[in-house]
């Protein structure tokens, strides 16, 4: 096993391309999906049953484990690998993200942002600097710059103010993770939807450089037609010998567009979180496990797939234990959509190294618009 982190290109398809991130806790196939384990859990799931729908990395959430329980606590435990059962990579996010979006109170300055939990209203601050400690007290494998994301739409002053405060942090996280051997620190390009702002953040992350390049600011409620045009061009602005990822992101059609224009990693809640109120997504798209056409029909999910839900079940069971609330209803249905997460994700990683991408994005959507199969 490699003790460096490391990037190498198999194949290219179009924009889209495929290869491995080389980490001293394994590999990573790129294109990939990271599921969200958000509290030291991907909720739901044991961590193997996880691993076993294909998934290589994790990503875990800095602002919840810092609140609960602390990454002081899970440094004295071991590390976030050991505390959750998780041995292959995990990546962070820096918790700018989620102080924005969850934390009561909140003051931006300079050096960083105070805010009060919104667990308990306790105080605390995170800058560039903490960010980094908590990434490394956890021992993230890829770790993430501290960063300021204003919800869009912004006018272009705020999200240029934003963009530039955040480069500055890119600098002061670079320059606070140092040396770490077999860690990854990835700076995260912003600046909305502005393709002037976008260069500028590109050009300045690529000046103090980074083992990767995410792409952030998109998925904030800006529709998938303006984050496409935004990914027509940002990627291309982004070194092409590192991985490119592309935050929070998204559904199924999100991931394939965005493969399609060059981005090798993402994550999302989506598939764990609807899989806990009874959405299921298939090759035919979603569909609702609650409605009552299910209640008598004794076919699988999917037949194509082999997650246990879909192998061992039938969609009368699965509808049944969700309108019971059974705790196997969750179960279930989160597997099934993290191994069509992985499945999707596979078939992309293969289309792409065979030149065939455009057949499979075609497939793909042709049977998503024939919809869910005839009820009974
Ligand atoms: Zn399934």
């Amino acid at each position: 096993m490699t003790q460096r982190f490391s990037f190498s290109l198999h194949a290219t398809d179009g924009k889209a391309r495929t290869g491995v991130i080389s980490t001293p806790r394994g590999d990573i196939r790129t294109p990939a999906f990271m599921p969200v384990g958000t509290a030291a859990t991907v909720k739901a799931m044991l961590p193997e049953s996880v691993r076993a729908t294909g998934a290589d990395i994790l990503l875990g959430n800095t602002y919840h484990l810092m609140l609960r329980p602390t990454a002081e606590r899970v440094a004295r435990l071991g590390g976030l690998h050991r505390f959750m059962n998780w041995d292959r990579p995990i990546l962070t996010d820096s918790g700018g993200f989620q102080v924005m979006s969850l934390a009561d109170l909140r003051k931006l300055t300079e050096d960083g942002v105070t805010f009060r939990s919104h667990v308990d209203g306790s105080r605390h601050h995170l800058s560039p600097e903490r960010s980094m400690e908590i990434q490394r007290l956890l021992g993230s494998d890829i770790v993430m710059c501290f960063d300021e994301c204003p919800a869009l739409p912004a006018d272009d002053r705020r999200v240029a103010e934003s963009m530039r405060l955040s480069m500055r942090w890119a600098a002061r996280s670079k320059a606070a993770f140092g040396d770490r051997p077999g860690h990854a620190l990835f700076g995260i390009q912003q600046g909305g939807v502005t393709r002037e702002l976008r260069d500028e953040s590109a050009e300045k992350l690529r000046e103090i450089g980074f083992d990767g390049y995410a792409v952030g600011g998109l998925a904030v409620g800006e529709g998938q037609a303006a984050m496409f045009g935004v990914l027509d061009y940002a990627p291309d602005m982004l070194p092409e010998d590192r991985p490119r990822y592309l935050m929070g992101v998204g559904k199924p059609d999100d991931i394939v567009g965005a493969v399609e224009r060059g981005i090798d990693m993402m994550d999302c809640v989506l598939p764990s979180r609807s899989g806990r109120t009874g959405q299921a997504w298939t090759r035919r798209g979603q569909v609702n496990i609650k409605n009552a056409r299910h209640m008598d029909d004794p076919r699988p999910l999917d037949e194509a797939c082999t997650c246990p839900a879909c192998r061992s079940y039938s969609r009368a069971y699965l509808h049944h234990v969700f309108r019971t609330g059974e705790i196997i209803s969750s179960m279930l249905l989160t597997w099934h959509n993290l191994h069509y997460y992985q499945d999707l994700m596979e078939g992309l990683r293969k289309a792409i190294a065979a030149g065939g991408l455009d057949a499979f994005v075609r497939d793909f959507h042709a049977l998503r618009a024939e919809g869910d199969i005839e009820p009974i």
